[in-house]
């Protein structure tokens, strides 16, 4: 008998999928990932260490992760009548509401471009995407279109990133309300960018039986913890509740992002301080001939480059030792794009001269 083969057996969603790229950053200036560029001072680092001491590597995590939890609630001002969830990253979390959702003919639906996540894991799960595009221009929502699209495709999700990745831009509150307010399904408004742009639905989710609220510590510079969360009506967490993995929150990370909660300030200052140099950022790009640079409420900045360059300029940016991302094979509204994440204010100045010379 001849032996199976991949092709026998893998679904051919997933065969037709190519594997998330994480491109190798070793030796290079890392520009591309939406991380937070700062550290911890010694003395923070050493106290940190001394908590991760008597941590029982022997046991499994906590499953409930009830302690880090407590903190999270009193951290984010998360009401005391929402549930509460967490994922080894927020990806963790979006794989875990499609995969409860999942069924034949069934749709998630997003503003394009966005996250690409919600895209492939709504392919892992045998779920149909609808990509609707957002405005040319400045990336706002088109909510007729998407209000057509609901009406339409029916989606048993809607994921909206607020602010929007990679385009930097929050959609109007009014819009994304009135998108709620008329999906058929469930609305995750994922707030990943939330430290930079101050603007959150959490207060708002007593008014929607189908919100939900993600967010991550990624991009507080927490990114190597993975630990995400969602948040939004016990009724629908405990059933999403039923598909996580028991100990998918592990040990280190439990302490180590509680311990991170006890120092507000060092990270409402890291985040302040994202904020400033990304206005910087902004204006030195708006004065270079050729680059369009985009607004932006999160820790990156999206700019359209000449026509064709993109792919050059981000080669002549990695020959220099910078790497950021090109978004500019995605096509449409990204063409010519590439992205760029806010680095400490030196390694922004490095980037800067670099795509100077590269133009
Ligand atoms: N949502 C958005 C909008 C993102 O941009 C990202 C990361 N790029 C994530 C979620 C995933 O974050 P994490 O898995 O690190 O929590």
């Amino acid at each position: 008998m001849p032996a199976v083969t991949p092709e026998d057996l893998i679904r051919p969603a997933i065969r037709a999928l190519a594997a998330y790229h994480v491109p190798d950053a070793r030796g290079l200036i890392k520009l591309d990932a939406m991380e937070n560029p700062y550290g911890w001072p010694e003395e923070l680092k050493a106290a940190w260490l001394e908590t991760l001491r008597e941590v029982p590597l022997n046991r499994y995590p906590d499953s409930h992760a009830t302690s880090l939890k407590e903190s999270l609630r009193e951290f984010m001002a998360i009401p005391a009548s929402a549930g509460l969830i967490l994922g080894n990253g927020s990806d963790e979390l979006i794989q875990l509401v499609i995969l409860a959702l999942a069924a034949p003919g069934r749709v998630v639906l997003a503003p394009e471009p966005s996250f690409v996540m919600y895209r492939m894991i709504a392919s892992f799960a045998g779920m149909d995407f609808i990509g609707v595009p957002l405005r040319e221009g400045d990336f706002s929502l088109d909510l007729a279109a998407v209000l057509e699209a609901m009406g339409h495709y029916r989606p048993a999700v809607v994921f909206i990133a607020y602010p929007n990745n990679p385009t930097g831009n929050r959609f109007a509150e009014g819009e994304v309300r009135q998108l709620i307010a008329a999906a058929p399904g469930l609305v995750v408004v994922d707030e990943a960018y939330f430290s930079f742009a101050d603007h959150s639905f959490l207060a708002s989710l007593p008014d929607y039986d189908n919100l939900l609220i993600m967010r991550t510590l990624s991009k507080m510079g927490l990114a190597g913890l993975r630990l995400g969360l969602l948040t939004g009506s016990p009724r629908w967490l405990d059933e999403f509740e039923k598909l996580r993995l028991p100990y998918n929150i592990n040990v280190l990370t439990q302490v180590s992002a509680e311990f991170a909660l006890r120092q507000p300030a060092l990270l409402d200052e890291q985040a302040r301080c994202i904020r400033a140099d990304r206005d910087t950022l902004l204006r030195a790009l708006q004065v270079l001939p050729g680059i369009t640079p985009f607004p932006s409420e999160a820790n990156f900045i999206l700019f359209r480059t000449p026509a064709g360059a993109a792919e050059r300029l981000f080669a002549g940016l990695r020959e220099a030792g910078i790497l950021i991302k090109n978004v500019s094979g995605a096509g449409g509204l990204l063409r010519d794009c590439l992205r760029v994440t806010l680095g400490t204010p030196e390694e922004n100045r490095t980037f800067l001269a670099a795509l100077a010379a590269a133009l």
